[in-house]
């Protein structure tokens, strides 16, 4: 199962959980692990609270980290800062599926977090029973 997610802005967290069960819906598996792998290398998928002040430290925190500048990768394409960025958080996170549901925290959500955008993102979910 695959869907795109638009991105706004060049650093941006968008909470892609709902879509993630849209996803699921469809599978055989009730009991089990959903993979969620976004397919890019300047973007990375992270699980925290959805809370609209958190999310704007969280992107003041990530895009404090690298230094937007004076990195040897700029030399072909500019973006290195976002490369480091999403090597930080990966591109998958793994949630467990219980009778068919997310099996997440009270306070979780699923984000997207976007390192160069705007752009169009590509996500996978696939699910492994036990
Ligand atoms: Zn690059």
């Amino acid at each position: 199962m695959e869907f795109t997610v638009e991105t706004a802005d060049r650093l941006t967290t968008v909470g892609i959980t709902e879509r993630v069960r849209e996803a699921l819906e469809n599978t055989a598996v009730d009991n089990g692990i959903a993979t969620v792998f976004v397919e890019h290398t300047t973007a990375a998928l992270l699980v925290q609270e959805d809370e609209p002040r958190l999310r704007g430290d969280l992107e003041s925190f990530i895009s404090g980290l690298v230094s937007d500048e004076g990195h040897a990768h700029d030399e072909l394409d500019g973006n290195a800062d976002s490369h480091l960025r999403a090597a930080l958080f990966g591109p998958s996170v793994t949630v467990p599926l219980v009778d068919g549901e997310l099996a997440l925290g009270r306070w979780q959500s699923i984000f997207l977090l976007e390192c160069d955008g705007p752009r169009t993102r590509r996500v996978s979910v696939r699910v492994a029973g036990p």
